[in-house]
This record gives C-alpha cells, structure tokens and sequence, in this order.
C-alpha cells in the first residue's frame, strides 16, 4: 500500500532500526517507545488486522514475536514484557497495518497489567456467560 507508513518502512523508503527480518516478518523499534527497546512486529502483507492475514504469515508473526519477545528483554535488562496488538480503529490501532508492541516491563515499573486499563468492566451473569461462550464458540 503506497499511503501505508509500515509498507514504506519494509520498502526502505522509511527508514527504521530493524532488529529482526525474515520472509514474512519485519521487526523495528517504535519511533516513540514506551519502555526502551520498545519493538514492533509486523508482518510485510498489508493486513488491518490479525484475521485477515493468511494463516501461515499469521503463524510466521506470532512465532517471531515469541523470539523476539526474550530478546528484547535480554537485551535492555527487563524482568517481563507486555504484548498487544490494537486490532481495529476503535481499539486505538493508529497504524492501519497490523502489528504487535513488545514492550519491556520491569519490576516495580508501576504501569500494571492491562487489566490496570481503564475499562468499563461489565458484570455478567451465567446467563449472559453463557450467551458470549456460545456465540464465540459458534464463529471460532
Ligand atoms: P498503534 O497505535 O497503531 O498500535 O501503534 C502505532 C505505533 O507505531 C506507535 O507506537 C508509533 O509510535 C509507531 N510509529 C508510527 N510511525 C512510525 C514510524 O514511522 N516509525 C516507527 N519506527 N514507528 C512508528
Ligand atoms: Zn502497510
């Protein structure tokens, strides 16, 4: 996509502090991290979102994003990472091409969890449980 920031980037027209490339997946440190060594993974397809990318390029992202998550943390001494996908407009995705934060976390960083985000947590009762299981389950 010509419009697309991260196609750019795998085209080199952008240019970005690579970490990690293979056939289907290209790794780079966020412009603007939120914790040093602050990763992004993407795939080189453009896809919006995780659900429509080919399985195998889905497969080839996520297998990166568990090697690249040790190595981030190795690499600038952290105790954990946060991974997260925004996937989708409302979720805050402002990159229109599907991609994975690794965000170094250490004890004490006092960010918390992202149950920590201020969500509007619904209270759901065994009858609404069991309608979201089925509904889910249905279309999984
Ligand atoms: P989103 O909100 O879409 O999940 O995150 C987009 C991320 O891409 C942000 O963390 C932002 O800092 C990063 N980003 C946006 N433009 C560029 C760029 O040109 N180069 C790099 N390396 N990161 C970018
Ligand atoms: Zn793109």
């Amino acid at each position: 996509m010509a419009d697309c920031i991260f196609c750019q980037i795998i085209d080199g027209e952008i240019p970005s502090r690579t970490v990690y490339e293979d056939e289907d997946v290209l790794a780079f440190l966020d412009v603007n991290p939120l914790a040093r060594g602050h990763t992004l993974v993407i795939p080189k397809a453009h896809e919006a979102a995780a659900a429509d990318l080919p399985g195998d390029v889905r497969d080839a992202l996520f297998t990166a994003v568990g090697r690249l998550a040790p190595a981030v943390e190795a690499a600038v001494g952290a105790d954990a990472s946060t991974i997260g996908m925004n996937n989708g407009p409302a979720s805050g995705q402002e990159v229109p091409h599907g991609h994975v934060h690794v965000v170094p976390r250490f004890e004490g960083d006092g960010v918390g969890p992202l149950h920590a985000l201020d969500w509007p947590a619904p209270e759901l009762d065994d009858d609404e449980f069991d309608d979201v299981q089925a509904a889910i389950s249905d279309r999984a």
